[in-house]
């Protein structure tokens, strides 16, 4: 009988010693939890000011680059559009620098993107000859198939005068090869989707003695081009 009351109140201790301490437990809890949350929100503050400065800083940068090397005697009419008249055509993403779609980081884009229709006709925007071809992936050239170039798919690249180069990118088909003469507006390839590229476009890249220029300058004075 005695054991039994001895039992019976060894329960009843420790059930209270565990009800208080199970308590102090959940205040302990519930006060680490407070804190975490506001450093939480302390630090989403921080992200938010630094994104937006970021963000300012891009601003300053964005599409801005090497325009100031062009040779005097190079006019934007000596250009050719690098694609053939369609309905749909619009840049949808500039020279310079930008985050990038597959990374996120901020890199330097070389060229401008030009979004159109499928397969639309890609033309030399001027007389020049082929100093590079990568036929487009899957392309069988005397029995051999291409693989493409790893970032650009289906690209040329065209020499023209006064240092002046022009590359062709992301294309589903390619009609020229390597040293070939091309004449202003012949149709060189169409636009595709090879390589790194996240829908159907045109990158195009104007080089002045190796580095590249923000191609705006050549192409902004097209007036049937839609603008977003
Ligand atoms: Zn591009």
């Amino acid at each position: 009988m005695r054991n039994h009351i001895l039992v019976t109140l060894g329960i009843l201790l420790s059930f209270l010693y565990f009800l208080f301490f199970s308590n102090t437990l959940a205040e302990q809890k519930q006060e680490l939890v407070k804190s975490s949350t506001n450093q939480v929100t302390e630090l989403e503050n921080q992200i938010e000011l630094l994104t937006s400065q970021v963000s300012d800083y891009e601003n300053t940068l964005y599409g801005v680059g090497g325009a100031s090397s062009i040779p005097e005697n190079l006019t934007t009419g000596d250009f050719v559009f690098p694609i053939a008249e369609e309905d749909f055509l619009r840049y949808s993403s500039p020279y310079g620098l930008r985050r990038s779609p597959f990374t996120n980081i901020l890199t330097q884009h070389e060229g401008v993107d030009i979004a159109t229709v499928w397969r639309a006709q890609v033309v030399s925007v001027s007389d020049g000859v082929v100093t590079e071809h990568w036929p487009p992936p899957g392309a069988v050239i005397n029995g051999t198939v291409f693989r493409g170039h790893p970032v650009y798919g289906g690209v040329l690249r065209i020499r023209h005068d006064n240092g002046l180069e022009t590359l062709y990118a992301h294309m589903s088909e390619t009609f020229v090869n390597q040293n070939d003469i091309v004449s202003a507006g012949e149709v060189i390839g169409r636009v595709g989707n090879t390589g790194i590229s996240t829908g159907q476009h045109l990158h195009f890249e104007i080089f002045i003695n190796g580095d590249t220029v923000n191609p705006m300058v050549y192409l902004s004075e097209l007036p049937e081009f839609e603008q977003n």
